[in-house]
């Protein structure tokens, strides 16, 4: 029996700016999603998950022509298909889903599944690792029908042990960031998840594009400067500007982010994550209620360089930068401050940049 690993990932800097081809900087955690793979005897795909009931089978020869079912299955006929455009043969298997990474929570627990499925579906086959994020982002973009840049994928299977992955979304290529010591990541789970999340990304994306129509012969919000901005600001309407300037100025925050590492300055780094959070949650409008009030508590607390909502938004996490010796006492403080006001006791998480997808077995 083979088993694959691939990781979820928690996003340091840079939210909503993978989509207009500017800069992330995600890190590969090491909650994530395992797949079991048996052998079938029947020419069939069959799918359990150990955190979604019920099993399912498809007959290899439907699937590159069948239509999305909306279930969570979604994920790994979407990779199937993309796998079969490529030429390559869809084996008879059984596989089992289970997921250490929480689903719906701005983690990627679906790049983890669309990426850990997409290695258990290869069967050994080897792509290049670019290939294979492509693969899985093309499987969720057309099958499930999210538009999603190209982050999730990319930092599940390129993840590396104590490094960040700055990657540039328009070339496609990364640097490994090394995090300076003095700091933890602790990811902060609001436990809820608003409907509006998919809806609302899709909205943002176009908006996006809106904003960018008012700049021609830009090929996206990456390669609109501030100066532009500004010149043109009185001819775009209020909202595609403000996502425009969230964009603009994120991609730049990642720029400063990227330098305050180098230099080991947790206070600047803490400081670009707030203003981050600042910026989704009033230009690009992408936070909620329990994720600011997440952020402002982590603030009163000791020890914290900096603190915002990472993921989509709507719900989800927040991740901030923690003295070690402070840990403990924020976990605690940031837990109780959160019970007292939503009756909801959050799940927190102590990260550390972790390895890529890969066989475990
Ligand atoms: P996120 O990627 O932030 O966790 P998404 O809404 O993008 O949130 O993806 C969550 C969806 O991915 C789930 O609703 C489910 O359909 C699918 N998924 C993720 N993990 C699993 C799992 N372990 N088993 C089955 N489906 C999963
Ligand atoms: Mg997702």
């Amino acid at each position: 029996m083979r088993r694959y690993h691939a990781p979820g990932r928690v996003n340091l800097i840079g939210e909503h700016t993978d989509y207009n081809a500017g800069f992330v900087m995600p890190i590969a955690i090491a909650m994530g999603c395992d797949i079991r793979v048996s052998p079938s005897t029947r020419s069939v795909l069959h799918l359990t998950s150990a955190q979604f009931p019920g099993e399912m089978t498809f007959p290899l020869d439907v699937i590159p022509t069948m239509r999305r079912t909306g279930a969570w299955v979604d994920y790994i006929l979407g990779v199937a298909r993309e796998i079969h455009a490529l030429g390559i043969e869809l084996k008879p298997m059984k596989l089992h889903v289970d997921a250490s990474v929480p689903t719906g929570s701005g983690l990627s627990s679906s790049a983890a599944l669309e990426v850990s499925s997409a290695l258990a579906l290869l069967d050994g086959h080897e792509l290049p690792k670019l290939e294979l994020a492509r693969l899985c982002q093309r499987a969720e973009r057309n099958f499930v029908g999210m538009p999603c840049g190209i982050m999730d994928q990319y930092a599940s299977v390129h993840g590396e042990e104590h490094k960040a992955i700055l990657l540039d979304c328009r070339s496609i290529t990364h640097q490994l960031v090394p995090i300076p010591d003095g700091a933890e990541i602790i990811v902060a789970n609001t436990m809820v998840k608003h409907e509006l999340g998919s809806s609302a990304y899709r909205q943002r994306v176009q908006e996006c594009h809106e904003a960018l129509s008012h700049f021609p012969g830009k090929e996206a919000l990456r390669d609109v400067t501030l100066g532009d901005l500004e010149r043109t600001a009185s001819q775009i309407p209020e909202i595609p500007l403000a996502r425009a300037r969230h964009v603009i100025l994120e991609d730049l925050r990642v720029q400063n982010f990227l330098e305050a590492a180098g230099r080991g300055d947790l206070h600047q780094m803490g400081k670009l994550m707030v203003e981050s959070h600042r910026s989704l949650q009033h230009d690009y409008e992408v936070s909620c209620e329990e994720l600011d009030f997440m952020v402002d508590t982590a603030l009163t607390l000791d020890g914290v360089y900096g603190s915002r909502m990472t993921g989509g938004g709507f719900g989800g996490c927040t991740v901030s930068l923690v003295a070690p010796e402070a840990v403990e006492r924020f976990e605690h403080g940031l837990s109780a401050r959160y019970h007292d006001r939503y009756n909801l006791a959050p799940a927190i998480y102590r990260c550390t940049p972790s390895a890529g997808a890969r066989r475990v077995a």
